[in-house]
């Protein structure tokens, strides 16, 4: 078998040209002009063009982005106030700190301060709660659109094995929810799971964020499983993800490619998250 290749990069477009923009349209024509602000600290290189990423997507689907740039020395109470500034600002629908933060900068306090209702990584407390009790939120990026690519795939979720490998509160854990609320049966793994390949055994669909290249073979992979590759690492200048993409599609039916994949639908779920913000706030 080869695998059909779930491109990130085309669902991402398509949402983001028809669905996207026709709610943009809509919100304009009330006057309201969806407004997404990202905050930037220090002169990261893989931050400057994620940053890049989500301003091209912004201008794709019609709304206003913002990138606010501030040295590595800036204060952690300095970005607090920048937080509430923003917070308080009515022109402002959605925010982002992209991380890493410098060290003397508490990620945590940071996110917190956001108001949950601008809170368009999904990341607060309060919305991250919301998910886990099944409320209307804002969810986070990289979860929501791995379910959008699952969805463009056709596959009902109900009574699927799902076998999630990683359990971060960005990736990992979220998305387990994600799929349990479409009554799929989820198996969580992590580094301390013993026999990953019985987890993986039955799985229907395996979506793997453990931030190590090449780490899950296609001698791992289920003939005919669904596989979703979150991780992305450059080796020696060339992209590739957790997933050997070379052994596992040839045993998988579908699988996401790095890069294309997973990547472009998360930033196409940041501006999905700031127009919802939009319609909410108004
Ligand atoms: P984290 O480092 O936060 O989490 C990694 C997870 O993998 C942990 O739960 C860890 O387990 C688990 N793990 C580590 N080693 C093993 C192992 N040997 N066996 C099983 N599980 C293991 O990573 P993230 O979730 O933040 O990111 C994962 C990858 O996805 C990274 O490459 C990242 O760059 C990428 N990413 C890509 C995004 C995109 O938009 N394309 C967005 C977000 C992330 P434990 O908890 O026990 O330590």
């Amino acid at each position: 078998m080869t695998a059909k290749i779930i491109s990130g990069r085309e669902v991402a477009e398509q949402i983001l040209t028809t669905d996207l923009k026709n709610k943009v349209i809509a919100l304009n024509e009330k006057n309201i002009k969806p407004k997404l602000v990202v905050v930037l600290v220090g002169d990261v290189k893989a931050s400057a063009s994620y940053v890049a990423q989500k301003e091209k997507f912004a201008v794709k689907a019609g709304i206003e982005s913002e990138v606010r740039r501030f040295k590595k020395d800036v204060t952690e109470d300095e970005i607090l106030t920048v937080i509430d500034n923003i917070n308080n600002d009515k022109s402002i629908h959605g925010v982002i700190v992209q991380l890493p933060l410098p060290d003397h900068i508490s990620v945590a306090k940071v996110l917190n301060r956001i108001h949950p209702s601008k809170d368009v990584d999904g990341f607060t407390p309060t919305n991250v709660g919301k998910l886990f009790l099944g409320e209307d939120t804002l969810v986070s990026c990289t979860p929501k659109g791995i379910m959008q690519m699952l969805a463009s795939t056709g596959t009902n979720l109900t009574g699927k094995n799902v076998t999630v490998v990683g359990r971060s509160n960005i990736v990992g854990k979220p998305v387990a929810i994600l799929c349990l609320q479409q009554h799929a049966t989820v198996t969580m793994c992590h580094s301390r799971t013993k026999d990953l390949n019985a987890k993986l055994a039955d799985a229907d669909i395996v979506i793997v964020a453990v931030g190590i290249p090449k780490f899950i073979h296609g001698d791992q992979i289920p003939e005919g499983s669904i596989v979703i590759d979150v991780g992305i690492h450059n080796i020696d200048g060339k992209l590739c993800g957790d997933v050997d993409f070379d052994s596992a599609s040839i045993k998988a039916s579908s699988i996401t490619p790095v890069p294309g994949g997973v990547g472009p639908m998360t930033v196409c779920a940041l501006i999905e998250n700031t127009i919802i913000a939009a319609e909410r706030i108004g």
